[in-house]
């Protein structure tokens, strides 16, 4: 699945050709995504030119004068430029045709085997796009500048759940999903059975940095190589061959050398050393 790395190597991937281009006329496949625009959406972005190419937790918003545009790659989407006339594929279900600011015809085509992708229109008469409903409720972004330890420890006040679980559900900070938060625990050497609320300020302090530092190794690396992820130039990316315990059950600890243990949480796995993390 896309996590936060993955979402933004591809918004890097489509900012530079999408920036300033102007828009021309968007496509959907017959079989519906998880979420489908709105009707006026054709008519209203159209000779519309792109401003910001951003993100928000795993939502890509591509704004111009008249609104957004927001893409989710739900479970298994992946986001690439095509020629002008290259028919759509059986699991292609959006395309965005445009001209770029050099002058180039081409498309934004979103690939979904999986159908849990979605793309939404949001008029800017409906308001700011952080007040829509998707993305009001989402937990501070990791690299926002005022997102500090004190703001992670006092978020973990009421937290009786164990460290991991609190990360996955994305309320006290987004982006750090099944991988990244068993390699960033690992990284500020905590067990992710801990509870929250007993992780001192020095130790969120840790936490904080850890999570930064594995996100932004993932962006640097090109997001991780899961099956269903490209770059928006169809090369996949490679971070997965970094990892310190995640899918490493069984493996020495690359740190001490002590065997990686794996446990259930919440259905999900989570991979650890017992050495480094207490
Ligand atoms: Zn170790």
């Amino acid at each position: 699945m896309p996590e936060l790395p993955e979402v933004e190597v591809t918004r890097r991937g489509l900012e530079p050709t999408l920036l300033g281009a102007q828009l021309l006329q968007v496509q959907f496949s017959n079989k519906s995504l998880r979420w489908s625009a709105l009707p006026q959406f054709a008519t209203e972005i159209r000779q519309q030119r792109v401003i910001s190419v951003s993100r928000r937790g795993k939502y890509l918003l591509i704004e111009t004068a008249a609104g957004w545009i927001l893409l989710h790659l739900g479970m298994s989407g992946s986001l690439r430029f095509v020629a002008e006339h290259e028919a759509l594929g059986p699991w292609d279900h959006f395309d965005l045709k445009f001209c770029s600011s050099a002058g180039t015809v081409s498309r934004l085509r979103l690939n979904d085997p999986r159908r849990f992708g979605a793309v939404l229109w949001h008029p800017r008469l409906h308001g700011p796009i952080l007040q829509h409903p998707l993305l009001a409720g989402l937990g501070p972004e990791p690299f926002e500048p005022d997102f500090s330890a004190e703001r992670l420890y006092h978020s973990l006040r009421s937290k009786t759940a164990a460290i991991k679980q609190v990360l996955l559900a994305g309320q006290v900070v987004v982006g750090v999903g099944n991988i990244y938060a068993s390699e960033s625990l690992f990284r500020a050497g905590i067990r992710p059975q801990t509870p929250a609320q007993r992780l001192s300020l020095a130790r969120c302090n840790k936490l904080l940095e850890a999570i930064r530092q594995t996100l932004l190794a993932a962006i640097e690396q090109g997001g991780s190589s899961l099956r269903d992820f490209y770059h928006t130039n169809g090369q996949s990316g490679y971070f997965q061959q970094q990892y310190f315990v995640y899918g490493r059950v069984g493996a020495s600890c690359r740190v001490c050398g002590t065997t990686i243990r794996q446990l259930k949480q919440g259905q999900r796995s989570t991979f650890y050393c017992p050495n480094c993390q207490r």
